[in-house]
Parts: structure tokens; C-alpha cells; sequence
């Protein structure tokens, strides 16, 4: 007979682990499914220093004990892509991914999020050829040359501060006239000596031949637009919700981030929502491993 599950973890990151621990701990009947090397986000992270009682840990180091923690109980996993969740609304309901289908009484979903790209002509022609989203992941490629990192939030400088120790020289262009980064992180960039903040500046082209070689800027106030050499731009502008499995079937803010009740459950009974693809005021490790735990809690009331 086909198996139904009692619930369905989409996602290996910090929410599907979370989910997958505290699933496997209740003794739920529990599949994970995660298309990619289990970690979500954190596996781009250079180092996490914010997760009480785990001081200073290599972001991989992390995604590689999350897994492994969430794996010993037990459940049973593919390494599939989810595509859609069909039947919805119906006590049972499919879950359709790229190699087969799976019937549960509940979804949780954790596919995170990602980052959010600018649009402007170039980015995406030279993605990978001197564009990138993640400094930890390419700065190595630019020791001792010039980089621009686009953004004014805790990502942007960060990765800016993470560049001016392998680069010779680091510009940050900001929109605004300030910094949203946190206090220690904006202060550090201020006080960098080869990093310099372009303000109110924003990116209008990326060109190049083969690779990257310049970019055109404009200040936003003067209107004045200026060529610059650089060998890398580093895109941190934000991130979007992987919401493409809820965002047809569930209700969604303005920027596709899905709504949850107090027990993670979405608009539809029985689907629930963890971690960065939710509505909510912190997206970090921290609140994405609440959020799973939660889920799993919400997941055995609706079941009963
Ligand atoms: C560069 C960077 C640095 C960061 N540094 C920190 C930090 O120092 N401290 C901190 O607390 N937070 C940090 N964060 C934020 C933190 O990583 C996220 O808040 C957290 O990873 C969110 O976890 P999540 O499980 O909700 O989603 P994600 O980590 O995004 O994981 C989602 C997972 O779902 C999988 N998935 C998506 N769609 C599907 C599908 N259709 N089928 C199957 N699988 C799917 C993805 O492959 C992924 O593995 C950082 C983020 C970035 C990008």
C-alpha cells in the first residue's frame, strides 16, 4: 500500500533540519525532501557568530552538524526539487518533485530564500564571470584587486569587510546617506582604511569583454554618472522568498514572504511555512530553527 505521511519537510536548511529533529524525536511518519547539499544559506557563510552556545563557526562546519543532527533520527529523505503540492485543501495531499510523488497528511515548507538581483543591463551576462552574490563564496578570486560591493545592509557591508582583507581596494556603493548595517559592522566599515563607501550611489551597468572590467555609477543626488574600473561587483541587495510551491495556493505580503499563525500553519489547514520564506521581523538561523521546531508542534495538534 502507498505510503501517506504524517508530514513532509520541504528544505535541508537551518528550518528543515529543525523540523526534521524535532519530527523524527515525535516519531512522525516524516520525508524530507532537499534538491541541493543540505544547509540552505548558511552553506555561502564565511562564519556564524551569532547562535547562542556555538561561538565562531565555520558557516559549512555548521550546515554539516545541522544535517547530520537532523538525519540521526531517522527520517527518510530525497534528494529531490519539490515542484508543487497538489490537492491542497484536501486531508491528503501530494507533494510532485522532479523524480516522483509523495502523499501526507502535512507540508512543511522551508525553502528559504535567496538573493534578491538588481536588473541592471550586464549583472546577469556576467554573472559568474566577476558578478557575484557571495563574497565567501568568490572573494578568494580577487586577492589584491579592486571590488565593488552594491548595498548599505548587514549582507553589503559584511561582504565589504570580508573583501577589504583579500582586495586591494573595496568600494561600497550605497543608496542612501547612511549605513543599515548594525552598529559593530557599520562602524568597522567606517573605520577601514581600503574600503570607501561611495554614498548615494547606485549601480546603473556592469561591462566588460570576457570578464568583468568596469561599471557605470551614478550619484543620485548630483545625477552625475561616472566610469569605474573594477575587476568584481558584489550584489547584496537583499533576498526574495522561494515561495514558488505557496505563493499560487497560500496568502503572501506584497514581496511573496508568506503569512503564518502562531503555529507556523499557513492560510491552507494543514500546510505550514518555517523559517526565511515566512512573514516575520528577523530572518537568521536562530529564528528559522524556532520556526521548524514550531512547525513540527503545529503539524501533531492539526493532526489529532
Ligand atoms: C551570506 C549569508 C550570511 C548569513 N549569515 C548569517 C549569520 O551569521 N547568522 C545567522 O543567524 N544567519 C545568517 N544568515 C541568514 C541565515 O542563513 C538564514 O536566515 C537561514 O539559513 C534561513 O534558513 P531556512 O531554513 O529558512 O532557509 P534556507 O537556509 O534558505 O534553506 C532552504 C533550503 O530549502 C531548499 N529548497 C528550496 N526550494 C526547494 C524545493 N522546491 N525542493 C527542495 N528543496 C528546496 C534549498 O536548497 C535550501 O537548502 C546568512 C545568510 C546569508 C545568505
Amino acid at each position: 500500500m502507498e505510503t501517506i505521511f504524517d508530514t513532509i519537510i520541504i528544505g535541508g536548511g537551518p528550518a528543515g533540519c529543525a523540523a526534521a529533529v524535532y519530527a523524527g524525536r515525535a516519531q512522525l511518519n516524516a520525508l524530507r525532501i532537499e534538491m541541493g547539499f543540505p544547509g540552505g544559506q548558511i552553506l555561502n557563510t564565511n562564519e556564524v557568530d551569532n547562535y547562542p552556545g556555538i561561538p565562531a563557526r565555520n558557516g559549512m562546519d555548521l550546515a554539516n552538524d545541522l544535517y547530520e543532527h537532523s538525519a540521526k533520527y531517522g527520517l527518510e529523505e530525497k534528494m529531490e526539487q519539490a515542484l508543487r503540492i497538489e490537492d491542497p485543501e484536501k486531508p491528503v495531499k501530494t507533494v510532485v518533485t522532479d523524480m516522483g510523488s509523495y502523499r501526507t497528511r502535512s507540508v512543511i515548507v522551508c525553502s528559504g530564500a535567496h538573493h534578491r538581483v538588481l536588473g541592471v543591463p550586464g549583472e546577469a551576462k556576467y554573472t559568474g564571470r566577476g558578478v557575484s552574490y557571495c563574497a565567501t563564496c568568490d572573494g578568494g578570486f580577487y586577492k589584491d584587486k579592486v571590488c565593488l560591493v552594491v548595498g548599505g545592509g548587514d549582507t553589503a557591508v559584511s561582504d565589504a569587510l570580508y573583501l577589504s582583507k583579500v582586495c586591494r581596494k573595496v568600494y561600497l556603493a550605497v543608496r542612501r546617506g547612511e549605513l543599515r548595517a548594525s552598529g559593530i559592522t557599520a562602524q568597522a566599515a567606517l573605520h577601514t582604511e581600503n574600503l570607501e563607501i561611495l554614498w548615494h550611489t547606485e549601480l546603473l551597468e556592469v561591462m566588460g569583454e570576457m570578464k568583468v572590467n568596469r561599471v557605470r555609477l551614478i550619484q543620485n543626488q548630483t545625477k552625475k554618472e561616472t566610469e569605474m574600473a573594477v575587476d568584481g561587483v558584489f550584489i547584496a541587495v537583499g533576498i526574495q522568498p522561494t515561495n514558488e510551491l505557496l505563493s499560487e495556493i497560500a496568502r503572501t505580503d506584497e514581496g511573496g514572504f508568506v503569512y503564518t499563525d502562531e503555529n507556523m500553519q499557513t492560510s491552507i489547514p494543514g500546510i505550514f511555512a518555517a523559517g526565511d520564506i515566512r512573514v516575520k521581523p528577523l530572518r537568521q538561523i536562530i529564528t528559522a530553527a524556532s520556526d521548524g521546531a514550531v512547525a513540527v508542534s503545529g503539524v501533531m495538534k492539526y493532526l489529532r
